[in-house]
């Protein structure tokens, strides 16, 4: 029996950091695809709103997951990991994950490089 989500329903919470694709067609009962991700999305409301939920696609439902999405990028390691930000771009598809405690803990180290040197 299927178990379609209305327009705009988050679907299934994918554990974080794992990367493998969320994909199962609007279906709550289907098994998500599983292949590993390649792409991080943030999901949209068209035109313009962020929806409140992020996505990870594989490289076959990356397609499908843009129709749901108002930005994406590559998957990077740091993507998923708790207190990442999403950082826009002008151009969707050209924005990146970034983790400020460690931004901050690499900024520090080459400071004191810099001091010392
Ligand atoms: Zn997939
Ligand atoms: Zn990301």
């Amino acid at each position: 029996m299927s178990n379609l989500r209305a327009p705009g329903e988050p679907g299934r919470h994918q554990p974080g950091m794992q990367h493998t694709c969320g994909f199962d067609g609007g279906d709550n009962n289907n098994p998500g695809c599983g292949q590993p991700a390649t792409l991080h999305l943030l999901a949209g409301e068209p035109p313009s709103t962020i929806g409140d939920y992020a996505m990870v696609a594989c490289d076959g439902h990356a397609e499908a997951a843009k129709k749901l999405a108002i930005d994406w990028h590559p998957i990077a390691a740091v993507c998923g990991v708790p207190d990442a930000l999403w950082h826009f771009e002008s151009e969707q598809g050209k924005g990146f994950c970034f983790w400020p405690a460690a931004e901050g803990a690499i900024h520090e180290a080459v400071a004191v490089e810099l001091v010392a040197s």
